[in-house]
């Protein structure tokens, strides 16, 4: 069997054959960091982190790369609210986003720039593309020429004409067309900026995808994945500059998640119901966010409500306490000689990882896969009520459970992270026995919380603590 992806450029299921054997390029559109990311930021980051997890499970060696946006719009005007520098905003919330991912058990990206260190690559990009015709300069502006690129619209399957008769009729005496975008702005007073050929300016959104592909990738990758809302412009837009730029295909697979609802209606912040992940997280847990996004075909819409998710708490406490039962039955099982019984069972143990694996590979179905999943709580339940329970047997269960929710990320062994109250109950206690020289006890709860990945600091106000 074959792994297939629906790819959005041909709109069918596809047979996932990369470029190079054995190895994945893949490229996934990071945050604009001048905020918190919220719940419907977390679908994209979990979908394809366990699609990471799933091609390294099937033995490819992945390399993942994830940009950051620190300079646009956005950035410069919470910077101007708060009187910080763009630079301050972006550390802040990049750092906020990583510790997110964490928290839902994604994997860090193997590389993971931001615009700021990419302006010179950025620069040559844009260079090549003028010099090949594709792009102009206009009054310190530089923009992509759209018309020039006869594949325009392939991936959003929208032809240039009906791009252009829906196009918001944009008055920009700048550009030659309303559909060209900006690769380059012109700085405006104070904003931050770099020295460019044409002049002061910072790079346009689009523009840096492009560069950083290219930069950490080469021309040609394997999978580019985003959210649905980025196929146009956003990912149309790439695809015209690495095209045009080297002539060659950008992206060989491209993968996009379906939105998120809250309580079946589109989150916004006019509507109100606008949800940050950390606060979902701080309140159930990093894990529980992840299984439930899961539970849907990444593809489909997902309505998220609190009723749903206390649905998926009961279930993923369920295979938890499969989990654990099996361990405790691993200690009064005993080893018994081979039985029809154990033959019979490293069948169906066998017949569920295929499972598995076959409904991972149609389109990284973790819906169904997840319903395995459930089938092999069920069996391993069932074997743990039989007689001659064998200790192999529930070795073999365990360790089945353990292999396939650990592809997607799930983690049923691990204590719960520290809440941020139980931290700050700890350092009360901490400090307490500081001041009754109970220095044992302090270092004791030092230790405890740097195990949890809580760094304290003593301040002149205060201890003060954050997670690494
Ligand atoms: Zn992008």
């Amino acid at each position: 069997m074959s792994i297939q992806f629906t790819n959005t450029m041909t709109r069918r299921k596809e047979e996932f054959i990369p470029l190079e054997p054995g190895k994945v390029k893949m490229y996934v559109c990071g945050p604009t960091v001048y905020n918190y990311i919220h719940i419907g930021n977390s679908r994209p980051a979990i979908t394809f982190d366990t699609l990471r997890r799933y091609l390294k499970y099937r033995g490819y060696e992945v390399t993942f790369v994830q940009n950051i946006t620190d300079v646009d719009d956005k950035l410069i005007r919470v910077a101007n609210e708060e009187g910080v520098t763009v630079k301050e905003v972006a550390d802040r919330y990049t750092d906020a986003f990583n510790q997110d991912l964490h928290n839902m058990n994604i994997l860090p990206p193997d590389i993971q720039p931001r615009v700021m260190q990419t302006i010179p690559e950025i620069i040559e990009f844009i260079e090549g593309l003028i010099e090949k015709g594709f792009a102009y300069e206009s009054e310190g502006d530089v923009y992509f020429r759209t018309g020039r690129f006869g594949d325009y619209g392939k991936l959003s399957h929208q032809p240039l004409d009906d791009l252009q008769a829906g196009a918001r009729v944009e008055i920009n005496e700048k550009k030659e067309h309303p559909l060209d975008f900006a690769l380059w702005k012109a700085a405006k007073d104070k904003e931050v900026s770099w020295s460019s050929p044409w002049g002061d300016g910072r790079p346009g959104w689009h523009i840096e995808c492009s560069a950083m592909a290219l930069k950490f990738l080469g021309e040609q990758i394997d999978i580019h994945a985003g959210g649905t809302d980025l196929v146009f412009p956003h990912h149309e837009n790439e695809i015209a500059q690495s095209e045009c730029y080297t002539g060659k295909v950008f992206a060989r697979y491209w993968l996009h998640n379906g939105m998120l609802n809250i309580n079946n209606e589109k989150m916004s912040k006019s509507l109100g119901n606008f949800v940050l992940a950390r606060d979902l997280i701080q309140q159930f847990g990093g894990q529980l966010i992840r299984f439930f996004m899961l539970q849907g075909h990444y593809r489909n819409p997902i309505n998220f409500s609190d009723e749903l998710l206390e649905q998926a708490a009961n279930s993923l406490e369920r295979m938890k306490t499969a989990y654990h039962n099996l361990g405790h039955r691993l200690e009064t099982a005993r080893e018994v000689e081979p039985n029809g019984q154990a033959e019979q069972q490293a069948q169906i143990i066998s017949d569920l990882r295929n499972r598995f694996i076959k409904e991972m590979d149609d389109d990284l179905n973790t819906a169904n896969a997840i319903t395995v999943l459930f089938e092999v709580v069920k069996e391993a339940n069932q074997y743990m009520t039989s007689q001659n329970v064998g200790v192999q047997e529930i070795r073999a269960y365990k360790e089945l459970l353990l292999e396939l929710t650990d592809v997607l990320g799930l983690i049923l062994e691990q204590e719960e992270e520290l809440l941020d109250s139980d931290i700050d109950a700890l350092i009360v206690e901490r400090t307490e026995a500081r001041a009754s020289r109970n220095f044992a006890r302090a270092d004791e709860i030092r230790d405890l919380l740097a195990a949890k990945g809580i760094v304290l600091e003593d301040t002149p106000q205060g201890v003060r603590w954050r997670r690494k």
